[in-house]
């Protein structure tokens, strides 16, 4: 069973204005790339996997909504192949109500944020904290995009994974996961994850800055925390073939150089985790 924790959604329609679609371009080329409706998602995505969870993404400032609708439609026409996560936006005021109705009336699983693309940061106890605290008691999972973009506004401040450790703090009872392992602060993310047992990482969109990558992948095997990373890709960014045959790459690195090796059981481990039982999500 091959699932990937962390694919997107992005129809043309949900670019609103052309400033996201400009940093698209401007960000490495891969505009094409950045968007995929469902369809595209089903046939290219889908075809490789057997559960994808899907984000939606409330994020005005960076011109880039993807409606929790949308996810959930998807969702209900595939229950047990899609997990819709919401997305709410902290500087509204109504957040925490619109992630409540997007988890009991629309049956979304979890709670997509990324305060580099959404301007908020992560410690605003006035507007972040009660979708927290409202993510709590639902008993659904965070999954942030904490790290760098190509977006130009967002402050990279508000993406370090260290401030979670405050939020692990605070909420002890709700799931995290950080995405991308916090790049280029995988550190931060790899000595969060150790110490916070309700904090994860995913491995989403790493492999094609492969050192950068190996690197981290050896400080996680340092620091005994292999067996909380999650297998994702990111898609459209990168396919989940793509990313398994990134990951026994960056494994040359260690053979017969003398420098650490990573063994392949390393990734095996991660591609074949289930992120949903850790997370308490349930498909259908
Ligand atoms: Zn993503």
């Amino acid at each position: 069973m091959l699932i990937d924790l962390h694919t997107h959604v992005n129809a043309p329609e949900h670019l609103i204005g052309t400033k996201f679609m400009e940093d698209c371009i401007r960000g490495g080329g891969r505009y094409e790339g950045m968007i995929a409706d469902r369809e595209r998602h089903f046939t290219e995505e889908m075809a490789q996997v057997d559960v994808a969870c899907i984000m939606a993404l409330d994020a005005p400032a960076s011109g880039l909504v993807v409606p929790n609708e949308y996810c959930a439609a998807y969702q209900r026409d595939y229950p047990d192949r899609i997990v819709g996560f919401a997305s709410v936006d902290p500087n509204r005021a109504d957040a925490a109500d619109g992630l409540k109705h997007a988890i009991t009336e629309l049956g979304l699983k979890g709670l997509k944020l990324g305060p580099i693309y959404q301007h908020f940061h992560p410690l605003d106890e006035k507007k972040a904290y009660p979708v927290y605290e409202m993510a709590q008691q639902l008993g659904i999972p965070i999954l942030w995009h904490m790290g760098t973009s190509f977006v130009e506004k967002g402050p990279l401040e508000y993406t370090r994974p260290i401030h979670i450790d405050r939020v692990a703090l605070d909420f002890p009872n709700l799931k995290q996961v950080i995405a991308h392992l916090g790049h280029p602060w995988e550190a931060e993310t790899i000595v969060l994850i150790r110490k916070q047992p309700n904090v994860w990482a995913d491995i989403s969109a790493l492999y094609y800055r492969p050192w950068q990558f190996y690197n981290s992948m050896v400080l996680a095997m340092e620091y005994k925390v292999t067996h909380k990373l999650f297998f994702g890709t990111d898609f459209p960014v990168t396919t989940p073939q793509q990313t398994i045959a990134g990951c026994m790459a960056v494994r040359r690195f260690g053979e017969g150089t003398g420098l650490p090796e990573i063994p392949a059981s390393v990734f095996e481990d991660i591609i074949h985790r289930n992120p949903l039982e850790a997370l308490g999500i349930r498909l259908g």
